[in-house]
């Protein structure tokens, strides 16, 4: 039996944290071993809201192959590469852009949210490009005739908006594409410093790559339960961020720490020093490789140019079957 088919990408943002990486790098590093996985790295993507400043876009590229390679993704197993390198994917999203409503495009969720959101900042969003975000995404799959998405709950309308076009192009022309299902992924939720969801865009995020002090830094600064004000106030675990980071950092001792909170053995600060030094250890076999890998960035570009290969054989055999369909 074949394998199925994953496609999976994430825009180079240059600030890779630790919600991206138990959140998303972790599953995929997962996935790699039970599914055929093609990851890309989706810099086109990033330009629907960032196209004014591309000045750091190749930096921020190059460390997402950093991140994701220390991360363990595999080069070989999965093919790993950048978007704008495998020029299918423009035209396939061109002949796509010719077949799909308009409205389809505006009733995207997310698509509304994100246009206020940005709007209030002062960013002028109102582009084609935007609200054509889930036509490239449909593109980035469907070229490969990939047949699982793995994503979070908010990324669904998505997917079910590339299954609406999948089913419209082959129904007008003669079938070329599967319909890719959603595989939920069961990613944990990661916050950040402050308590809320970990996000470049709230400030709160702990760096992938920071080194042990800044990990240090950043643990000290956690927020911990409100209601514990002196050391031999007893505390509650289960509102503390420091408790959530144990629990993924440091499982095996999660009951006893929680136990030494609510008694109030154990104070916040002598807390955070050892949840610190749990990271700095679990990080540190990561953040070796990816001190070995920046030392070498041609051969990261020679894997990315290599991944960039394998994609474009597929999507050119695809594009073909395309283009016989509608006769160009
Ligand atoms: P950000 O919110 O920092 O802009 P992105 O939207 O670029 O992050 O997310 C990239 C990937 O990382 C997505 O798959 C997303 O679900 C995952 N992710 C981001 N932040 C978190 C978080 N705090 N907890 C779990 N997963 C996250």
């Amino acid at each position: 039996m074949s394998k199925g088919r994953i496609f999976s990408g994430m825009q180079p943002s240059g600030k890779f944290h630790l919600g991206n990486y138990l959140g998303a790098l972790e599953n995929w590093v997962k996935l790699q071993n039970e599914y055929e996985c093609i990851f890309a790295i989706v810099d086109w993507h990033a330009l629907t809201s960032q196209y004014e400043d591309t000045g750091g876009i190749q930096e921020s590229i190059h460390n997402m192959a950093l991140d994701w390679l220390s991360g363990g993704l595999d080069p070989e197993r999965n093919i790993i590469f950048v978007q704008s390198q495998v020029k299918e994917h423009a035209e396939l999203h061109l002949l796509l852009s010719m077949i799909t409503p308009l409205s389809w495009l505006e009733r995207v969720p997310t698509y509304k949210d994100k246009l206020q959101q940005l709007g209030d900042i002062g960013k002028e969003i109102n582009t084609y490009g935007f609200l054509g975000y889930p036509e490239l995404m449909t593109a980035d799959i469907i070229l490969y005739k990939a047949d699982t998405v793995p994503v979070g709950e908010d990324q669904i309308p998505h997917v079910e908006l590339t299954r609406e076009i999948v089913r419209r192009f082959n129904s007008i022309y003669p079938p070329v594409f599967p319909e890719p299902q959603v595989k939920l992924s069961k990613a944990p939720y990661v916050p950040g410093i402050d308590g809320r969801k970990m996000s470049k865009s709230y400030g709160n995020e702990i760096p992938y790559a920071a080194p042990p002090d800044e990990l240090r830094a950043r643990a000290r600064l956690m927020i911990t339960d409100p209601q514990r004000v002196r050391k031999h106030d007893p505390g509650n675990p289960d509102v503390c961020t420091v408790y959530t980071f144990h629990k993924l950092f440091n499982q095996a001792a999660t009951a006893g720490i929680a136990a030494q909170c609510r008694s109030a053995e154990v104070g916040c600060v002598d807390c955070k020093k050892q949840l610190a030094e749990r990271m700095v250890e679990e990080l540190s076999v990561i953040h070796a490789r990816r001190a070995e890998l920046a030392a070498h960035p041609v051969k990261v570009r020679e894997i990315l140019a290599y991944g960039a290969e394998r994609a474009r054989k597929l999507a050119a055999a695809t594009m073909e079957e395309v283009r016989a369909a509608m006769n160009l």
